[in-house]
């Protein structure tokens, strides 16, 4: 009787947010919304298909009709030619298939995929719990669970991140110390470890978009690597670098696709009732010249003006304030490419032979470990143009080789890949990601 109770008053919470919802949002100010709960969100029956390009009339007809079909584009690759990865909702389904455009279905019932994803992260999170408890370090930040391969086992909580950072600062006190980019729009950090001591500066970070969390995990794997790997060339690379690298990028859309939307993939400032702005199509090089939305409730809203989210600013700031930045990577997911600015325009930059041949250094060394195969190239022919950009950005103030990749995989899973592939991802990117340190011009 008691659960009854209480999930009818819980359910009448809901529902309540729910009818409130559009008019109560534009009467709030964005902080208050900011803070307020979210409504969990649920993929019933939801596909995920991809859709071949095959002329321009199919794209046009699926752009004229991305709203009202409550499109959400899981691959932005509007070319002809290519495809694209959609989630669908069941209500626009018939309404998708009358449009005849060829498809085929990735994922029949998202909803599924994200209970499997989530039922093996709970499991994992109570034996990491366990292992916690059994070496009686538990809440410390010494604790041995946050040594060695387990914490690659599985996905883990943003507290556990946290965590696992400082336990990561705290046990490599002479060769790592603590930073960030800065604060959120809600105030958490954009935290950081920087590593090495050498006049060269490498900056890496993940979960720019918060629900690629493959890219927080291969992010978290290249500091296992500079802080305990056994690879004979890391004394090297510590002298002749300083690696400064966060892995949540974006830290409050991280905290919705663990709470509420493991879809979200913007930060959390609400415009019109839309929440979140993409941070990776807000920084101010080019911004909103092409391949971004100004649509608010788009994933790939450009925001109100450049700049207007504080985790791309942040970035910014910080790559600014460094001198010879040899190497800049932003981790993202998935589609498996390795690639290169521009991605506003189709012209190629000044250095581009030496970026793309950097790029194609790092996809051999990657292909090398475990087969896997990536694309190289500029961001405006790989995939699609695209304003705004982080690559785009860096190379504008000088960053030397500015990468944006695209991890595993190719749509199998798209951002629920399962955990037992985060270690051998971890290996070939750090294969690729070495090549490219071991050729960096400085
Ligand atoms: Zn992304």
């Amino acid at each position: 009787m008691k659960i009854s109770c209480v999930q009818f008053s819980l359910a009448a919470v809901v529902a309540l947010v729910t009818v409130l919802s559009p008019s109560h949002v534009a009467a709030l100010p964005t902080s208050t919304l900011a803070a307020s709960p979210r409504v969990p969100k649920a993929y019933n029956h939801h596909r995920v298909v991809r859709i071949q390009i095959e002329n321009e009339g199919q794209l046009q007809t699926l752009t004229d009709n991305e709203a009202a079909l409550q499109l959400d584009y899981f691959t932005h690759n509007k070319n002809v030619g290519g495809h694209l990865d959609v989630r669908i909702p069941p209500e626009s389904f018939a309404k998708f298939e009358a449009l005849d455009v060829p498809y085929t279905v990735l994922i029949e019932d998202l909803q599924q995929v994200l209970d499997e994803e989530k039922k093996e992260l709970q499991q994992n999170e109570a034996q990491f719990q366990a292992l916690q408890n059994s070496v009686g370090l538990q809440n410390t930040k010494d604790s041995n669970a946050f040594a060695g391969s387990a914490w690659f086992q599985s996905y883990h909580s943003y507290a556990d991140h946290t965590r696992w950072l400082q336990s990561q600062i705290s046990r490599n006190s002479k060769k790592a110390s603590s930073f960030s980019f800065g604060n959120s729009y809600e105030g958490r950090r954009q935290a950081g470890i920087k590593i090495g001591r050498g006049p060269n500066n490498i900056v890496l970070h993940g979960t720019l978009h918060s629900r690629e969390w493959i890219s927080t995990m291969v992010v978290e794997y290249i500091i296992d690597q500079l802080l305990t790997g056994s690879d004979r060339r890391v004394a090297g690379y510590l002298r002749k670098y300083t690696f400064h690298i966060v892995p949540i990028a974006n830290p409050d859309g991280f905290v919705v696709t663990q709470t509420s939307d493991r879809m979200h993939r913007k930060n959390t400032q609400v415009t019109r009732g839309c929440l979140g702005t993409d941070p990776n199509r807000n920084w101010g090089y080019k911004w909103g010249t092409a391949g971004a939305s100004t649509n608010p409730c788009a994933d790939d809203y450009m925001g109100p003006s450049a700049f207007s989210t504080p985790e791309a600013s942040n970035i910014a700031r910080y790559l600014k304030s460094l001198r010879n930045v040899a190497v800049y990577i932003d981790f993202h997911s998935y589609s498996q490419l390795w690639m290169v600015p521009y991605g506003f325009t189709s012209q190629r930059p000044a250095t581009y032979n030496y970026m793309a041949g950097l790029a194609q250094t790092a996809a051999q060394a990657l292909r090398a470990v475990h087969g896997t195969s990536f694309r190289t190239g500029d961001i405006y022919h790989t995939i699609y143009p695209a304003s705004g950009s982080s690559v785009d950005y860096a190379y504008s103030i000088g960053v030397k080789a500015p990468f944006a990749v695209e991890l595993r995989d190719t749509g199998r899973y798209g951002f629920s890949l399962p955990a037992n592939q985060i270690i051998p991802s971890g290996q070939e990117t750090w294969a690729a990601f070495s090549a490219i340190l071991d050729k960096a011009q400085v």
